[in-house]
C-alpha cells in the first residue's frame, strides 16, 4: 500500500491537472482514507479553473470533500474499514484534497457515514449540503421554527441552495426558492419542496433599505445584492445566515433592517466547524432528506470530468450537486 500510485488533481495558480501521485505526495496526518467519492463545490471550481481565493498553498491537491473508507489511523476513534465522510477542515485548500484516490488527513474531523445514506448520498450531500444543514441549525438556535413563517432560500438552484430547499422542506418550513433560472428549474424546485419559486430580480435590492416584510427567515447562498433585497423583505425580528458570494462578496445594503427590524445576520463557515456540530448537522441530514430527492439534483462524473464539470458551476449553469466517482 505504501508503495502505491493514485490519481489526482493537482492544484497550482494556474489550474489543476490530473496526475499519478505517490503516498509520499499527501501530508503527515494521523489517518489514511482510500476516497471513493469527492464532489465539486463552488470553491472547488475556482481552484480547478485557477482562480484566486481558494488555494492557501500550491501545489495542492484540490477536492474539499471526501467520503471513502479509512485504511490506516492512529486517531482513537478509527478503525480500518470505518465508512467516513469528511467536509472542509482546510481540505483542498492549505491541506490536500480530496479529488484523488487516497487521502491523509486528522481524524477528530471526520464524521461517519450514517447508514440510511450510504458512501454516494453522503458524497451528494458534501460541503454544500453540509452548510445547508449548519445554516438550518444556526436559524433554528437563533428561534426560527416552521410556524414562524416562511424561510427564503437562495441560489435555490446551486448544491447548497438545493439540499437547503430539501431539507427545509422536510423539516416542515414554507420555502420559497429564489433563482436565476425560474423558467428550467421551478418544477426541479418544487419537486423538491418549495411552496414558491421567485426570479432572483424581484428579491434584488432595489435601492430601498426597507421592503414589505415577506419571510421569516433567509438561507442566503448568493450575498451582493440579493442577500441585500433579502435582508429588506425580512419580516421585524427575522433572522438570516449568510454562507455564499456566488452573487457578489459586498453587502449593498444598509443597518436599518438590523435598527428598525431587529434581524440578525448570522455567518456560516462550514471549514471550521467542531467535531460535535459536525455529528449534529449530518444527523440533521440523515434524519430529514428524502434519499430520492437527493438523488434527483445528483449527477455523477468520473475523477477525468471534475475539471469540466467544474466549468459549468463558474458558469452558473450548473444544478444542484456533483458527486465525483474516485475509484
Ligand atoms: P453553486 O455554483 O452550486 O451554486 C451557486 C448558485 O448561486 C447558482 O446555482 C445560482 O443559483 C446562484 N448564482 C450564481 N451566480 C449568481 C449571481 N451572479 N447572482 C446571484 N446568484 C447567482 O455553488 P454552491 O452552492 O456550492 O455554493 C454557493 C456559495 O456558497 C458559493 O459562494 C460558495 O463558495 C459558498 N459556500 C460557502 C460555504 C461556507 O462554509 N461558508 C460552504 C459551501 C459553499 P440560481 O441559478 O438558482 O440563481
Amino acid at each position: 500500500m505504501d508503495q502505491e500510485t493514485f490519481p489526482g488533481w493537482v492544484a497550482r495558480a494556474a489550474g489543476a491537472t490530473l496526475e499519478q501521485l505517490g503516498p509520499a505526495t499527501l501530508d503527515d496526518l494521523d489517518t489514511a482514507v482510500r476516497v471513493r467519492y469527492s464532489s465539486i463545490n463552488y470553491k472547488d471550481a475556482l481552484a480547478l479553473h485557477g482562480r484566486p481565493g481558494v488555494l492557501r498553498r500550491h501545489p495542492l491537491i484540490a477536492g474539499i470533500d471526501l467520503t471513502g473508507e479509512v485504511l490506516k489511523s492512529r486517531h482513537p476513534r478509527w478503525k480500518a474499514g470505518d465508512a467516513v465522510t469528511l467536509n472542509g477542515a482546510g481540505l483542498g485548500e492549505d491541506l490536500h484534497g480530496g479529488l484523488a484516490g487516497l487521502a491523509a488527513v486528522n481524524g477528530d474531523d471526520l464524521v461517519l457515514v450514517p447508514a440510511q445514506l450510504g458512501p454516494l448520498r453522503a458524497a451528494a450531500i458534501g460541503t454544500a449540503g453540509f452548510t445547508a444543514a449548519l445554516s438550518l441549525l444556526a436559524l433554528e438556535r437563533h428561534g426560527l421554527a416552521p410556524e414562524t413563517g416562511p424561510i427564503l432560500v437562495t441560489g435555490a438552484g446551486g448544491g447548497v441552495g438545493s439540499v437547503a430547499v430539501a431539507l427545509l422542506a422536510a423539516a416542515r418550513y414554507e420555502v420559497i426558492a429564489a433563482t436565476g433560472r425560474p423558467a428550467e428549474l421551478s418544477s426541479q424546485l418544487t419537486a423538491l419542496g418549495a411552496a414558491q419559486v421567485l426570479d432572483r430580480a424581484s428579491v434584488l435590492s432595489s435601492g430601498k433599505p426597507l421592503g414589505k416584510q415577506r419571510w421569516a427567515g433567509v438561507l442566503d447562498a448568493v450575498g451582493g445584492p440579493v442577500l441585500a433585497g433579502a435582508l429588506a423583505g425580512l419580516q421585524h425580528s427575522g433572522v438570516a445566515t449568510t454562507c455564499g458570494l456566488a452573487g457578489g462578496a459586498e453587502y449593498p445594503g444598509t443597518v436599518l433592517p438590523f435598527i428598525l427590524r431587529g434581524v440578525s445576520l448570522l455567518g456560516i463557515d462550514s471549514v471550521r466547524t467542531p467535531p460535535l456540530r459536525r455529528e449534529a448537522a449530518w444527523q440533521r441530514l440523515a434524519q430529514l432528506l428524502d434519499p430520492a430527492l437527493l438523488d434527483s439534483v445528483t449527477r455523477v462524473v468520473p475523477l477525468s470530468d471534475a475539471k469540466d464539470a467544474a466549468a459549468s458551476l463558474l458558469a452558473g449553469t450548473g444544478t444542484g450537486r456533483t458527486v465525483v466517482d474516485v475509484a
